[in-house]
């Protein structure tokens, strides 16, 4: 018999424990929300694969991923959030109650924080695994082009970010030498980037070319590419192997439920908000121009600040604004537009000649659009008239005697 999984409640529950996640638990946590922290391998995310991490603000003394990662793991278990190692096997994001799902466990909350980060696209070729992040193929000239000064490299993948960023590569190394698949002279990227990277004197091209294989002891030696005309094997020595041939975020999970880009990235809101009321993504595995540590726990800070705004314009919601007990009315203004400023005088008036059977909410939404939102208005300013915490009325031209007609 199958055994029942143990039901857990939290406040907010970040799925991925990236700097991502790690920087929106150290928010959600500092807000005194009850936040569990879900991740699946290691606490870190990406950032662990590295040695150095130089362009990290606060570090100049380029650590470890993980030395950096570490810290905010501390700072987030000051803060109260709950960890555990273990992957999330499915979400149910619609609704008040968000559901998470592990293998032993059901976590009921009120938010979620979408931080499962993306892999880059390796190329399958003979002994890559042994040669994977610090030991030769890298996926990030932001992160290791300094390290490659005067050195040569290889690039493989001739699409716009391949030409982009084996053009900043170039500023750096002796040599770049580019595996392009196509014939001669046809490349996937832009034609203005493809220009410049065919004038570039340090750009050497192979065109027809695949890797074959990667050889070195315990660290990459050769590139051995192979045209796939001729058959041929072309070895390439080098020092560095970047590969740009595509990303793929972990979104596999989200994808029935939430909309997707074409290359299946989340596509999220400037404070993070995905199309579901609740649902926040964050870093590598949202739709956005530079994927890096700075980003990803900006992202983080926005996102778990955003959670505890949320939360609390809810209950405010629920319990204040649609309040079951008396006829409501509520008024929805902006304090920077004198005509609707001005209105409030009016409200006053028919609070005190209901006094004791009317229940008068005022929501400026200069100050928060939330709220508003919530009441579904299509345009301000606007009273909303509720009975029995349900509304019955939406009234955009405002009188006082229309409104006293509808209490
Ligand atoms: C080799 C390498 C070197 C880099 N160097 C630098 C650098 O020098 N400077 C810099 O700024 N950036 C660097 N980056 C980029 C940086 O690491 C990423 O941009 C950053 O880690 C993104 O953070 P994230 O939290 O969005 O995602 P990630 O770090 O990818 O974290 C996502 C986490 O979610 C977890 N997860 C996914 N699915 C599930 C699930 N179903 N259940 C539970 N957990 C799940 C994953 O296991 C992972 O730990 C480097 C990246 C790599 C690969």
């Amino acid at each position: 018999m199958a055994r029942e999984k143990v039901v857990e409640h939290y406040d907010v529950v970040i799925i991925g424990g990236g700097p991502a996640g790690l920087s929106a638990a150290i928010y959600a946590g500092r807000a005194r929300l009850k936040t569990l922290l879900l991740e699946k391998s290691l606490i870190g995310g990406l950032a662990t694969y590295t040695n150095e991490i130089a362009n990290y603000p606060g570090f100049p003394d380029a650590p470890k991923g993980e030395a950096i990662t570490n810290l905010m793991k501390e700072q987030a278990k000051n803060m109260g959030v709950d960890f555990k190692l273990t992957a999330v096997s499915s979400v149910t994001l619609e609704g008040e109650e968000k559901i998470v799902e592990t293998f032993r466990n059901k976590y009921i909350s009120k938010v979620i924080i979408i931080a499962t980060g993306g892999r880059s696209r390796t190329t399958g070729a003979e002994r890559e695994e042994e040669f994977l992040f610090d030991k030769g193929i890298s996926f990030c000239a932001t992160c290791d082009a300094a390290a490659n000064t005067d050195k040569h490299v290889v690039v493989i993948g001739s699409g716009d970010a391949a030409i982009e960023e084996g053009m900043f590569l170039a500023k750096f190394a002796r040599q770049i030498t580019v595996s392009v698949m196509h014939d001669e002279g046809i490349m996937d990227c832009n034609e203005i980037a493809k220009q410049a990277a065919l004038a570039h004197p340090k750009m050497k091209f192979v065109w027809n070319s695949v890797v074959k294989r990667f050889e070195g002891d315990d660290y990459l030696k050769t590139v051995v590419l192979k045209n796939i005309k001729t058959g041929e094997e072309i070895p390439v020595d080098c020092d560095n192997c970047f590969e740009f041939i595509g990303y793929l975020p972990n979104s596999e999970l989200f994808e029935t439920q939430l909309p997707l880009t074409k290359h299946k990235y989340i596509t999220v809101n400037e404070k993070k908000e995905t199309g579901i009321e609740g649902v926040f993504a964050i870093g590598d595995v949202t739709d956005k121009w530079l994927k890096q540590i700075a980003t990803a726990v900006g992202d983080g800070a926005i996102a778990g600040t955003a959670a505890e705004r949320y939360i609390a314009e809810k209950e405010i919601f629920d319990e204040k604004i649609m309040q079951k007990e008396k006829t409501g009315l509520i008024y929805v203004y902006n304090a920077i537009d004198p005509e609707s400023r001005n209105f409030l005088t009016e409200i006053e008036a028919i609070e005190k000649s209901n006094c004791g059977s009317l229940v008068v909410n005022r929501i400026d939404t200069y100050k928060s659009n939330g709220l508003a939102l919530k009441l579904g208005l299509e345009k301000l300013p606007a009273a909303v008239i509720t009975k029995e915490g349900k509304i019955t009325e939406k009234i955009y031209d405002l009188s006082t005697a229309l409104i006293s007609s509808k209490l």
